[in-house]
């Protein structure tokens, strides 16, 4: 794919996330990995809904701006992810509201944000884990991301939000989306005694489809 049809996927889909609500403001940001190593990201202070194609930043593979806008300040999150995931090609953080609210709550698992409610949730994302709050800016969170040793692509970032990792950047706005939209199933139906899926039924998807999920082996098999 070209790095013009890249730069207007990342402006596409930046609208369709911010048209939808899912992040508010100049909240948010989406980061490509090129074949020459280096990067596309969006600025700092850019709405997503607002992108133009020409300014976003490309980062060489040592991270120096060669040509855009001056790219957004939560780049350590996304160079953190990319290390630990090498198959990684696109990552999306977004301030969705749902998942914000979820890692808020007492009851969280930091191995397995969400519990297994749908397939596609756990196909999608490959299950998610939290990250503590850390002020923005702060280098600690990357290295919080790095402890996750590659085993999460999924990463929520407690009372701020999501970092989804995937291998095209389609993958990572539809994982990204799948946490959002389970995160408002999660809090629907919070308290009322739902019936998630089984660890037979887990199982059965994890064999069926490949999955690898961190937290498989141990609580749910
Ligand atoms: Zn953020």
């Amino acid at each position: 794919m070209s790095e013009s049809t890249l730069r207007e996927d990342i402006c596409r889909y930046g609208r369709s996330l911010f048209e939808r609500g899912l992040t508010p403001g100049s909240s948010g940001n989406i980061s490509l990995r090129l074949d020459d190593g280096g990067w596309l990201v969006t600025p700092t202070n850019a709405s997503l809904g607002f992108l133009d194609p020409a300014r976003i930043a490309r980062l060489d593979a040592a991270g120096t701006l060669l040509s855009g806008d001056k790219p957004t300040k939560e780049i350590p999150l996304h160079t953190a992810l990319y290390e630990s995931r090498t198959e990684a090609r696109a990552i999306v953080h977004l301030h969705s509201t749902h998942s914000v609210a979820v890692s808020m709550l007492p009851e969280i698992d930091p191995r397995a944000v969400l519990p297994p409610m749908t397939p596609y949730y756990l196909m999608r994302t490959g299950g998610t884990a939290l990250v503590p709050y850390y002020r923005p800016g702060d280098p600690a969170v990357a290295d919080a991301i790095r402890g996750l040793a590659g085993r999460y692509g999924s990463v929520l970032l407690a009372n701020h939000g999501p970092v989804v990792a995937g291998e095209s950047l389609e993958g990572a706005v539809f994982a990204t989306e799948e946490l959002e939209e389970t995160a408002k199933l999660y809090l629907l139906l919070r308290n009322l005694n739902p019936r998630y899926l089984s660890p037979a039924q887990v199982t059965d998807l994890v064999d069926h489809f490949g999955l690898t999920l961190p937290e498989h082996d141990h609580g749910h098999g």
